[in-house]
């Protein structure tokens, strides 16, 4: 698969910053997220103190990272960032938490992916802005408590399922973020190519928002990659013509699927009869982590109705067999 169309960060990330939106006004779509956001950071304001404790989780690419921005923008605080892969050691993060100011924010990326003894740590610092030092060893060992500056803790996560119920609970705001529409990513994509300054047709920015995936990531991804296409081999417009032409090159079909999307499909068809087939099966037969199939392949699949999952494992829907062009072996049931 074309590592540019996937819904990780990669380094092509930095030219996305300038289109990042940086204010909750300018923040399309998750309107019920953003409806809530909007009061829970003005009561934050006006109390002075700092905003409880916020988790996001949805696929990767939906927004997570640029709402905890758009945070501490609005909070009027500062905003640091860590990952959980990134916080080996306790010390690790016991550093950052005691080098907040008042009523930051901390952004937590893949907070799923926390060591333990880290999570333990957080639990106190969420709670009561505190940290518990355990000073010398063995039974001269003792707990020495020290205060924290009130923070805001913003985690994120494509993975709720796998975070521990103590870290969970401490959340004041869990916030599930979905796919967008078409009509979300519609704006989402003509505000980008009007930062870039590149002409586009209506229906060839409704093109780029139809096959993106749901995900504004990968909108602003493919729109780069059609503006390519639109300078070197049209006009330097996008049409809908040169937006499907692009599109097509780029291994993105008419849905919106990739090659990796189409290569799971096909294996569950081919393979598998189109199932029920289990994810471990899955993995080894495509050579991928069991993760990253779960994380960013069959979520958007299962939301356009093209799989299902049921006790024994995915199984292909009617519309997905159509997709592929394969007949189902037997009636289905569904
Ligand atoms: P996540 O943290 O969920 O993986 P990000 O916040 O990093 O996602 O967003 C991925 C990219 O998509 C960012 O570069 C951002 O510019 C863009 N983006 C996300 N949500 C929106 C939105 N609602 N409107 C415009 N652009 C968005």
């Amino acid at each position: 698969s074309d590592p540019t169309l996937r819904a990780d960060p990669l380094p092509e990330d930095n030219p996305d910053r300038a289109l990042r939106p940086q204010g909750l006004d300018e923040f399309v779509g998750q309107a019920e997220a953003r409806a809530n956001l909007r009061i829970f950071i003005e009561s934050a304001r006006r109390r002075g103190e700092a905003m409880d404790h916020t988790l996001f989780h949805g696929p990767p690419g939906l927004g997570k990272t640029t709402l905890a921005q758009i945070m501490a923008r609005e909070l009027g605080v500062g905003f640091r960032m860590t990952s959980g892969p990134v916080l080996a050691k306790p010390g690790d993060l016991a550093a950052i938490l005691t080098n907040l100011e008042p009523r930051d924010v901390l952004f937590i990326d893949e907070i799923h992916r926390l060591s333990p003894v880290v999570e333990e740590v957080l639990y106190p610092a969420m709670e009561d802005f505190a940290l518990d030092l355990v000073i010398g060893e063995g039974p001269a060992a003792r707990t020495v408590r020290i205060d924290l500056q009130p923070f805001t803790l913003v985690g994120a996560t494509t993975r709720l399922g796998l975070l521990t119920t103590p870290l969970r609970d401490r959340f004041g705001i869990p916030t599930r973020l979905e796919f967008y529409t078409i009509e979300e990513l519609n704006l989402i994509v003509r505000r980008g190519a009007r930062l870039l300054g590149v002409p586009t047709d209506d229906d060839g920015a409704r093109e780029i928002a139809r096959r993106a995936r749901g995900t504004p990531r990968i909108a602003g991804r493919l729109l780069r990659r059609v503006v390519d296409f639109a300078l070197v081999e049209g006009d330097g417009r996008i049409s809908h013509a040169l937006a499907d032409m692009a599109l097509t090159r780029l291994g993105v079909d008419d849905l919106g699927l990739d090659g990796a999307d189409r290569r799971y499909l096909n294996m569950i068809g081919d393979t598998f009869a189109g199932g029920p087939v289990g994810i471990e099966t899955i993995a080894a037969a495509l050579s991928e982590s069991r993760d990253a199939i779960e994380e960013v392949i069959e979520p958007y699949l299962l939301q356009q109705g093209l799989i299902q999952r049921s006790p024994r494992g995915r199984v292909l829907t009617l519309a997905a067999w159509r997709h592929i062009g394969l007949e189902p072996p037997r009636p289905q049931s569904d």
